[in-house]
């Protein structure tokens, strides 16, 4: 077994330098990985085949490191390979001359097109013995797959596929296919490529010299350093090449956020009233926001003055929203060259005045609007700015970025507005400001204290949000992923009539996990549970997956695979000896459900990975313990 970083290059690298990475190699090293279980042990496999790279062959790290994450660009750029099982399927019969049918077979007996790919390709017979497969020329097409568009793309993509399946020898056709499926099925983490990265650089560099006994730290500073410039410059593209040229406490200087990548979002944590807030932030200074219902937009202006704008997920909707470029190109003060701008998008009423219900922005077209067929009209409010005029603010206080959003913005009435905020400490005036904020037809408040720095993807102490519903119910709303169903019956024959929903959950390895937390079965409607049921057939699978965790008393009749988000509200949180959600966490043996759960609505722009995580269930657990426990008291003292 791979040791901290064991390092023996004859063995590994079986190529000249400077010579292209077979992709041979990587295909190895995923086998390897695929068959340890241990972290460690893993994170050295990848350290050492990152190093051996490094030290014959550098320029081929950036395809190795976008491989191993099983991506083919930087997630803003939105290039997915995106091929359905039966193109693979395709492809397969076509590289091997078997037949489509009984490929789907075994892969249906196998669950795996890996699997199959490799069992297939001993029976493959070539004229001309093909040139062995690159880390690179497998990357290059893989992202000559990714931007295959129009009529005859899946067919493109079909042929692509055959080449690189023809080529593949031993167990490369595997990965080839299981990367194009985007299931490596190795448990590679983004976090220890991450790390494996940082070590390999340090350790190439600087070897094993331990004589001061400060690797360790050194180590861990570099994985630091890698960690932080990833989570604020989220670009393979930008960071590896710096890697390997600057020395690493130099690459924050040259790989920093910046207009045009986005970064993930800070989010906020659930709170259960105005007490509870006073309560936590009793030291510090902090504002209340509105919290406006729409949906998250980063919105990037470039220098130049090209504006580009990103969903919560990084997505790139900048031809969703042509109006939000040109209100923030309009509402952008003199002097501001580039800016980026943390803001939510709001459908609103412009003759009323009014800001208009979320459901009413759902029905927005999603992509290549054009600005004179717009119906449903937004209203952007700004409540935050990371960057200005080429100085990232991230690091710097919300006080500061608050004067910077209010510098680089004039507000435009019903078009671009500061987020309405107010300072008070008193509680009977933040209860007002609270009941204000319903009022205006937004969710509730968010909490922020004025000296914390912009924290990307984190759910941050720093920022609570206090939703007029959590005052009533039990708290936040949950998104879950839909992963059962049963049949319906009389009125519903035809329709799924309940569904069996999951929290998300990363597992000790860091893999992601499905424990179920309720069935749900009122509230559709009966146009919604036609469209429900259509949606979701096409994610319908044999049985349920490994990672699935759920009660063997409550078997739904239909099983779907992981892709499906909803929001659902709930009555409250209980103790359940069926369902598995943060079993173990409150309770040694049991789980926890939420009970008459209703759907609120689809989350589109969430993926399963985001939805609510069995950690969150348990503090939503106990949170309302301690509520419960303080009502009975307060009753008992009347
Ligand atoms: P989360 O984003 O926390 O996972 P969610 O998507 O279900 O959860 P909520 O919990 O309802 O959203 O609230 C957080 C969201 O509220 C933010 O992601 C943002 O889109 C929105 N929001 C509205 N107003 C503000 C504001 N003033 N400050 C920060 N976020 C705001």
């Amino acid at each position: 077994a791979a040791q901290h970083g064991t390092f023996d290059l004859p063995a590994l690298a079986t190529w000249k330098p400077s010579d292209p990475v077979p992709f041979a190699f990587l295909a190895t090293t995923f086998e390897a990985i695929a068959e340890e279980s241990k972290r460690l042990v893993i994170t050295n496999l990848l350290i050492n085949a990152f190093r051996a790279i490094i030290a014959t062959t550098p320029a081929d790290l950036l395809p190795v490191v976008y491989l191993c994450t099983n991506q083919v660009a930087p997630p803003h750029e939105g290039l997915e390979l995106g091929i359905g099982d039966s193109t693979l399927i395709k492809a397969l019969a076509g590289a091997t001359g078997r037949k489509e049918a009984l490929v789907k077979k075994e892969y249906e007996e196998t669950g795996d097109l890996g699997t199959v790919a490799c069992n297939s390709r001993a029976t493959q017979r070539t004229m001309f013995k093909p040139a062995p497969l690159t880390v690179a020329s497998v990357f290059k097409t893989f992202r000559e797959i990714a931007k295959a568009e129009g009529k005859a793309s899946q067919e493109k993509k079909k042929q692509l596929i055959i080449k690189l399946l023809v080529s593949a020898g031993q167990n490369e056709a595997g990965y080839i296919m299981r990367a194009l499926q985007g299931k490596l099925r190795i448990r590679l983490a983004e976090q220890t490529v991450l790390v494996a990265l940082a070590h390999a650089v340090l350790l190439q560099r600087k070897g094993h010299d331990d004589k001061d006994g400060s690797l360790a730290n050194q180590l861990e500073s570099a994985a630091q350093v890698v960690k932080r410039v990833y989570s604020e410059c989220p670009s393979h593209d930008e960071m590896v090449p710096a890697l390997l040229k600057y020395e690493l406490e130099e690459v924050p200087q040259h790989v920093h956020f910046r207009a045009g990548v986005p970064v993930k979002p800070m989010l906020a944590k659930p709170t259960n009233g105005v007490s509870e807030v006073l309560d936590k932030f009793q030291d510090c200074e902090f504002t209340c926001e509105y919290k406006y219902d729409g949906e998250r937009a980063q919105v990037h202006v470039m220098e130049g003055g090209k504006v580009a704008i990103y969903s919560r997920n990084s997505e790139n909707n900048t031809s969703k929203y042509p109006d939000i470029a040109a209100i923030v190109a309009k509402a952008k003060q003199a002097g501001v060259k580039s800016v980026v701008l943390d803001c939510e998008a709001v459908a609103f009423d412009r003759a009323t005045g009014k800001i208009l219900p979320f459901q009413v922005l759902s029905t927005r077209a999603r992509k290549d609007v054009k600005v004179d067929e717009i119906k449903v009209q937004v209203c952007l409010f700004a409540f935050d700015c990371l960057y200005l005029n080429g100085e990232v603010l991230l690091q710097k206080p919300l006080t500061e970025r608050r004067t910077a959003l209010y510098s680089a913005l004039n507000e435009t009435h019903g078009e671009l507005h500061f987020a309405t905020a107010k300072t008070s400490r008193e509680l009977e005036e933040l209860q007002t400001f609270l009941d204000e904020s319903v009022a205006a037809g937004t969710e509730g408040l968010i909490v922020k204290t004025m000296d914390s720095t912009y924290e990307p993807s984190r759910r941050s102490t720093h920022w609570l949000k206090l939703k007029k519903d959590y005052l009533d119910g039990c708290g936040d709303s949950f998104d879950v992923v839909v992963i059962g169903a049963w049949f319906g019956k009389g009125k519903r024959t035809g329709v799924f009539g309940s569904y069996l929903l999951a929290v998300h959950q990363l597992d000790d390895e860091e893999e992601d996990e499905y424990q179920t937390i309720s069935k749900i079965g009122t509230g559709f409607s009966e146009e919604q549970l036609k469209s429900l049921a259509i949606s979701l057939k096409e994610h319908q699978i044999d049985g349920p997956l490994d990672n699935y965790r759920y009660g063997e008393t409550l078997i739904p009749d239909v099983w779907f695979d992981a892709k499906t988000v909803w929001e659902v509200k709930a009555a409250d949180l209980s103790i359940s000896p069926v369902h598995r959600a943060a079993q173990g966490l409150v309770d040694p043996s049991k789980g926890i459900s939420i009970r008459f759960p209703r759907l609120v609505r689809v989350r589109e722009d969430k993926k399963p990975e985001q939805a609510t995580s069995a950690e969150q269930v348990a503090e939503m657990y106990q949170r309302q313990a301690l509520a419960q426990h303080g009502s009975k008291r307060e009753m008992a003292d009347e």
